[in-house]
């Protein structure tokens, strides 16, 4: 398996990583990638793939710290996009206390045309925000990417799935099957399409209360099969595709 989204250069990290990709290699997992969310994390981001052969980037900036960029930073993700294979994570966050949105919309459509002068594809964060995300792809029909840790509905999946775009699948799953929140879950898993979805851990953030890692994926792959009534394998198998297909792994 791939882990399409994991934050191995944040801070919680730092003490026992050998140990997080032994487990991860343990669960399967052959490669990660980790998404950009800040120009202070870039070099940190850089150390760790020249470290380690599984780990591949992309840079980014994320709404939650769009207001803390400027043109100068711009310059600066411009010049790693060469050694990235996806610009992200980038996107929309309308929960209250975040940036505002003018400034938000401003950076993000920044990094669309970014991955269109890089041919790169996107790793979407979007929360609050599906419809304003989906009005500003639509002026760039050959960008493709995913929308990472998709909270959205069913019918706003399969908006972004026509434009191009990946759903990405984390522990939110395994969350909600906590909270009983089973059967909305189910309905929007069995009908979306294998072939449109991402696995991803998110780690370290994504479960309650504990550190997340990427390991954690083999339980989401599981609960989808189980969803699905599908075998592991055929999740494992399919959503790798996918991952090596989007970011051209
Ligand atoms: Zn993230």
């Amino acid at each position: 398996m791939i882990d399409s989204h994991c934050h191995l250069d944040d801070p919680h990290f730092s003490g026992d990583l050998k140990e997080v990709l032994l487990r991860a290699k343990q669960a399967g997992i052959q490669q990660l990638i980790i998404p950009g969310v800040q120009h202070g994390q870039w070099s940190a981001q850089q150390a760790l793939a020249a470290q380690y052969q599984n780990i591949s980037n992309a840079f980014g900036i994320h709404p939650w710290y769009c207001d803390q960029h400027d043109n100068a930073h711009l310059e600066q993700l411009e010049k790693l996009l060469p050694h990235a294979i996806a610009v992200g994570e980038c996107g929309l966050d309308f929960m209250p206390n975040r940036p505002d949105h003018a400034t938000q919309i401003k950076c993000f459509q920044k990094q669309l045309q970014l991955a269109q002068q890089f041919n790169l594809p996107l790793i979407i964060h979007s929360v609050k925000s599906a419809d304003q995300v989906a009005l500003q792809l639509r002026p760039y029909p050959q960008l493709r990417g995913v929308i990472h840790g998709f909270s959205g509905s069913l019918q706003q999946a399969k908006v972004f799935i026509k434009l191009g775009f990946y759903i990405g699948i984390g522990t939110r799953l395994l969350q909600n099957e906590q909270r009983n929140q089973g059967q909305r879950i189910h309905t929007f898993l069995q009908n979306l399409p294998l072939e449109s979805l991402l696995l991803e851990s998110d780690a370290p953030d994504g479960l309650k209360n504990q550190r997340n890692e990427p390991a954690n994926l083999l339980d989401v792959a599981q609960s989808l099969a189980t969803i699905r009534q599908i075998p592991l394998a055929s999740v494992q198998k399919q959503c790798t595709l996918n991952t090596k297909e989007l970011f051209s792994l």
